[in-house]
């Protein structure tokens, strides 16, 4: 079984480390430290050779963007002896444009190269992407509206207003994800909102006090009408476009017939495994194409696949 994408063991994110603002001074200021930009809520990618790879500051190219030090750094932890911080570059920063337009970078969304980058590149991008985006949407208390100030090196904020004090930790919003089988046919659907021709596996994020079986359970039959039986877990991938975190499951249909919502799904069919295999469908006229290779969807798809060889 392939490993989740943006998701590498080779990090170790230390904790631990993260309430010595001493030692977070220390790195911040070390010439060796790599500092993950983030633009716009995308990131920034070079060419070299045949490659695409991402682009990193050391503390000197920080200081062209930020004279005066940089502004909620986000400790994002440690891999093969280097660390590394994620920054959120000031998008009205005049001089980021000219300097990427002269060094030849690329800014783009993390999944059209996140699976030809190096695990450990892609995963510190992805998550400095969910970071930076919860730090754009929590600047102020959810409880009171009081501005929120950043501590444990980017990983709480806190209300300023001492009344409140409320501490605001990261959020990740779990989703649950299914592959709906019938015997050797499959279910695959597609919302307007993918890319043409792409068909998936039907997905829908979990409600407050709902279990993950719930919740597939209600997101099934909601889009196709389809109930089911037999969920077993399969594996999960951290989704952080902006804050998800995917749970894969197999379930099985009690019901092959289908009650399409189509304000949710534009379309759904059940695929044999030799259709599967030839993306051609006969009632997709020009073929159909599967999820991208650094989703889970993707890996449930390929999963039931194999067990076919
Ligand atoms: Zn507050």
């Amino acid at each position: 079984m392939h490993q989740p994408f943006y998701a590498s063991s080779q990090i170790n994110r230390h904790g631990d480390f993260r309430s010595d603002k001493e030692l977070i001074e220390k790195i911040i200021s070390d010439k060796k430290t790599k500092f993950v930009p983030v633009l716009k809520g995308k990131n920034l990618f070079k060419q070299s050779n045949n490659n695409i790879e991402a682009c990193f500051f050391n503390t000197e190219q920080l200081k062209i963007f930020n004279p005066n030090g940089i502004e909620n750094p986000i400790f994002l932890g440690v891999a093969n002896n280097t660390n590394y911080v994620g920054i959120d570059i000031d998008e009205h920063n005049s001089k980021i444009d000219l300097w990427c337009s002269e060094n030849s970078v690329i800014i783009d969304d993390l999944r059209k190269y996140g699976p030809t980058l190096n695990d450990i590149d892609a995963s510190f991008l992805s998550l400095n992407n969910g970071m930076t985006f919860w730090h754009k949407n929590h600047q102020f208390c959810g409880s009171c509206g009081s501005k929120n100030f950043t501590t444990e090196a980017g990983f709480v904020k806190v209300c300023s207003n001492i009344k409140c004090g409320k501490s605001h930790f990261p959020r990740t919003d779990p989703a649950i994800i299914t592959l709906i089988s019938s015997e050797d046919k499959v279910l695959l659907g597609r919302s307007p909102r993918f890319p043409e021709g792409m068909y998936s596996t039907l997905a829908g994020f979990v409600e407050p006090g709902e279990s993950l079986e719930q919740a597939l359970e209600r997101e099934v039959f909601e889009e196709v009408g389809v109930k089911v039986k037999n969920i077993r877990y399969f594996n999960s991938q951290p989704w952080p476009f902006p804050a998800s975190l995917m749970l894969g499951f197999f379930a099985e249909a009690i019901n092959e017939d289908m009650n399409i919502d189509y304000d949710e799904i534009e379309d759904a069919h059940w695929f044999s495994i030799e259709e599967l295999r030839s993306l051609k469908h006969p009632s997709i006229s020009g073929g159909f194409k599967l999820p991208r290779v650094d989703s889970i969807a993707r890996r449930l798809v390929d999963n039931w696949i194999n067990k076919f060889n």
